[in-house]
């Protein structure tokens, strides 16, 4: 008899930009969860492409860390600094079918003229303004190779986008309004987050995404692209963010809690585990 194959597919995405902390173990242990309770798997994702502040020590360090705590995830690990040919490749799609354009403002221009200052700290982008995109019309210079400029995405202006979150129920964000036109390649010929992970998520066939729910406007972002490149749609959910003694959101910075510190301090995964159980 042939073992029953499950369709559900997740994915542990971490960046190797510090220690893994007690925020990230509970995100990772419902990805778990919930990928066990479907009878799943999970394929573990290094987000290493920011040249400026990953470092590889880090990928050995959430390796330690996940398997510590008892995390598991279906080989091989997936590097995203790796899959730069398949990001170019959905680049060259996007620029063919006309959704994106040249950008030739700074972040800090895009920053300062953004209305308000954005709810979304830093893990979000600021609003870029309507007036500074290119005409729909406007002849499209070609891409270069390495590429030279920034590119955006024009989003769909004043369209409701909504998806239905497996934690936090219905979703919706305005395009144009909750956010704007955003980067999918940087002018130092990086891709962005948005596009490198819309792309792995719809190449590999993830069904579901588990994430902190600071990425939930990311997400609209990343049902447009998914949708301009014609790739499967996952299911989302949006796990509430772990806070500190202060209500602070956890963070790198917050070292005392990074799972290593824990594990110096004798707490065992069992201990932590169990924090987080309902
Ligand atoms: N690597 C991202 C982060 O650590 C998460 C990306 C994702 O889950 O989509 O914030």
């Amino acid at each position: 008899m042939t073992a029953k194959t499950s369709p559900y597919l997740g994915r542990l995405a971490p960046s190797p930009t510090g220690r893994l902390h007690l925020g990230h173990a509970r995100t990772f242990w419902v990805a778990q969860q919930r990928a066990l309770a479907a009878g799943g798997d999970l394929l573990l994702r290094n987000d290493d492409l920011d040249a400026s502040r990953c470092r590889p020590e880090f990928v050995d360090a959430f390796i330690e860390d996940l398997t510590w705590l008892g995390i598991m995830w279906r080989p091989p690990i997936v590097t995203q600094s790796q899959r730069l040919d398949r990001y170019r490749l959905a680049l060259h799609q996007l620029h063919t079918a006309g959704t994106i354009y040249p950008c030739h403002r700074s972040r800090r221009e895009v920053a300062e003229a953004a209305a308000a200052p954005h709810e979304d700290g830093l893990n979000d982008e600021p609003l870029f303004p309507p007036a500074w995109r290119s005409p729909a019309d406007a002849p499209l210079p070609p891409l270069t190779n390495p590429v030279e400029c920034n590119w955006r995405f024009r989003v769909p202006d004043g369209e409701a986008i909504s998806f239905r979150d497996s934690c936090t129920g219905l979703e919706t964000a305005v395009a144009g309004r909750d956010f704007g036109d955003f980067l999918v390649w940087r002018k130092d010929d990086a891709p962005s987050y948005q596009l490198a992970c819309a792309v792995d998520d719809g190449e590999m066939g993830i069904t579901e995404v588990v994430r902190g729910e600071d990425l939930i406007k990311s997400t609209f972002r990343q049902l447009l692209l998914l949708r301009a490149l014609d790739l499967p749609e996952p299911t989302y959910y949006h796990a509430p963010l772990m806070t500190d003694d202060q209500g602070e959101r956890l963070a790198k910075r917050h070292d005392a809690l990074s799972l290593r510190a824990l594990r110096e301090q004798g707490i065992t995964p069992s201990e932590i585990l169990a924090k987080f159980r309902p």
